[in-house]
């Protein structure tokens, strides 16, 4: 994102919605971090464009100002539009498709974090019985995350007999899916959050997860993981004790899909 100063008044009416507060007010004009931006596009969208003249404006504020009145634009306007988003090229684009929730990723035609995740196997059918689906998540906002961060996972995880999900964008991105390498153009990109997916049998999974804490212990964003499987006939879950032996917690949050969605016809064969 980007900041016309020729017509920024330095209202500050951006700065409390950047979804990663890398917005300040400098010199009397709005000032955006482009290396901490992960061009989410919320700061344009979520402030009304209203195109006042700016000469206007910074008249009407010099003059309050000299009588003490201060002035303020409504609150959740852009008084002059002065934000606007340019034509972003690769590999900054990578910021864009992972943070900004109304643009769909390319490698999967799905927006947000651009997958549809294990949660919705009940319609997908990606897992089958005996398989476990883990996912690891980088970053909200806030904070957000570098893919040179991810592939330290990524890469940890690829040694541990698992499979990378091939509908998910950060698998897309990897070089080599055997050694979980990410493409080295997009290494120092950041983005909102994005999410490692893979499946391995349930008898690796006490491998997986001490992977996956270990690696944790030095990601220097926020790091949440899930995990999931078909619950077996008698409805219990495969690897829960497995977990709890070592020493998670299992979430009360946790989401049962009750195999209510419609299958699609691909997913059925
Ligand atoms: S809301 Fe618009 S005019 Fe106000 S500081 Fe931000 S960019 Fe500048
Ligand atoms: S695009 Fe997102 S991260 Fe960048 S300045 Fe706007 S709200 Fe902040």
């Amino acid at each position: 994102m980007k900041v016309d100063t020729s017509k920024c008044v330095g209202c500050g009416n951006c700065v409390p919605v950047c979804t990663m507060g890398v917005i300040s007010v400098r010199d009397k004009k709005s000032y955006i971090n482009q290396d901490e931006c992960v061009e989410c596009g919320a700061c344009e969208r979520f402030l009304i464009n209203k195109k006042e003249p700016p000469a206007l404006v910074r008249i009407a504020r010099c003059i309050l100002g000299a009588l003490k009145l201060g002035y303020q634009a409504p609150l959740d306007a852009c008084p002059t539009g002065a934000l606007y988003q340019p034509d972003i090229e690769w590999p900054r684009s990578v910021r864009r498709s992972f943070s900004d929730p109304t643009v769909p990723h390319e490698s999967t035609g799905i927006r947000g974090r651009g997958t549809d995740e294990i949660k919705t196997n009940d319609v997908t059918g990606r897992l089958e019985s005996g398989e476990v689906g883990l996912v690891v998540e980088y970053g909200r906002p806030g904070i957000g995350a570098r893919f040179k961060d991810l592939e330290k996972m990524s890469k940890a995880l690829a040694v541990q007999n698992v499979e990378f999900e091939i509908d998910n964008p950060v698998t897309q991105l990897m070089s080599d899916k055997s050694t979980g390498e990410i493409v080295p153009d997009v290494l120092d990109e950041k983005v909102m959050s994005a999410i490692i997916e893979l499946r391995t049998s349930i008898e690796n999974v006490p491998a997986v997860l001490q992977e996956i804490t270990r690696v944790a212990e030095d990601c220097p964003t926020v790091c949440s993981f899930g995990i999931a499987t078909r619950c077996t006939e008698n409805g219990d879950v495969a690897y829960e004790q497995l977990v709890k032996e070592l020493g998670f917690t299992m979430s009360l949050n946790g989401k049962t899909n009750l195999g209510l969605g419609k299958r699609s016809e691909e997913a059925a064969q």
